[in-house]
């Protein structure tokens, strides 16, 4: 590098990762254990409304968590799954109807918000972004799985919220997570970052794309990189994941060695793709830009790809 990058302060946490949540999967089978658990008095439940969360508003940040009773006394209650133990504490995650979520907007103990806004703003502890990540998927899986793919039966909840089994052709149906590719090519000092149409204005991040049946998570990157930005590359290195509950996905993160230079945009995909150097990235992160330019939020994977890139560069195996 020839000339020192902008300060791009403290590295930031990423969003929905490092949750303190044990699982405790032996337990999701024992029905009688399970309601031990529901009743012991430090078992809490986050209550989340189709995209929505409710929060309890308190003197300092709102607080997510509910009594189960409280949790499961709200109008529009569904299904409650177990989510794990923190320090022995059972975690529930409790569904209710979106609608139900919205009227309590209109009330003034509660804020109700989307978990990416929540995320962003710094709205509640982070710790508390893992097991919302886990229960807002698993509740999204549930309102979409009522009735057996295989033969059309209404389905039914079992194993503490992982499982719902079709009562008629006895099929078991277990809690899925979609793999994404999300990728930053990269050739020595610059990058190749796209805009998508529902960005921001001045937002450019990494280029990302289902990963499909059959397809390793390293070709969904080349081909994802070729369809979208039309740039070939060679080498992939990972760099991390996360789950990312919009809905339920779990965002591969990588970095792309580009090894073609011209870029062709399918506009049907993105709004814009072009190449960046090292220097301008570092000053859209430290949100100096002179154009105005943003890297994307800091509880987004995106940015700790880009970021790891400008700080450190990327080794190929
Ligand atoms: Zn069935």
């Amino acid at each position: 590098m020839s000339r020192p990058l902008p300060h791009i302060g403290p590295k930031p946490r990423l969003g929905y990762v490092g949750s303190l949540i044990e699982r405790a999967a032996e337990i999701r089978h024992d029905v009688a254990a399970l309601a031990a658990l529901r009743e012991s008095a430090d078992a809490r439940a986050y209550v989340i409304g189709g995209e929505l969360i409710v929060l309890r508003k308190t003197e300092a940040k709102p607080d997510p968590l509910f009594s189960c009773v409280a949790a499961r006394g709200f109008a529009g209650a569904a299904e409650t799954a177990f989510l794990g133990l923190v320090d022995g504490a059972p975690r529930f995650a409790v569904a209710i109807e979106p609608a139900a979520a919205t009227a309590l907007k209109a009330d003034d103990a509660f804020e109700v918000t989307d978990l990416r806004s929540i995320a962003v703003r710094g709205l509640i502890e982070a710790d508390h972004l893992p097991p919302l990540a886990e229960g807002k998927a698993l509740l999204n899986w549930h309102a979409r799985h009522r009735f057996c793919p295989n033969c059309g039966s209404a389905t039914q909840a079992v194993e503490a919220g992982w499982r719902r089994d079709c009562p008629a052709c006895k099929t078991q149906h277990f809690p899925r997570t979609d793999p994404v590719a999300i990728m930053l090519p990269v050739a020595g000092d610059r990058c190749v970052l796209g805009r998508s149409h529902r960005f921001q204005p001045g937002l450019w991040s990494c280029l990302a794309g289902y990963i499909e049946p059959g397809e390793a998570t390293e070709d969904a990157v080349r081909r994802e990189t070729r369809e979208e930005a039309g740039i070939v590359c060679g080498r992939v290195a990972y760099f991390a994941s996360q789950p990312w509950p919009f809905p339920p996905s779990l965002m591969i993160g990588c970095h792309a060695e580009a090894i073609s230079h011209d870029i062709v945009i399918d506009r049907t995909e993105l709004a814009d793709a072009r190449w960046f150097d090292r220097e301008e990235v570092a000053s859209m992160i430290a949100r100096e830009h002179p154009d105005g330019f943003t890297a994307p939020a800091s509880v987004a994977i995106a940015y700790h790809i880009i970021r790891a890139w400008v700080e450190d560069g990327v080794e190929f195996g």
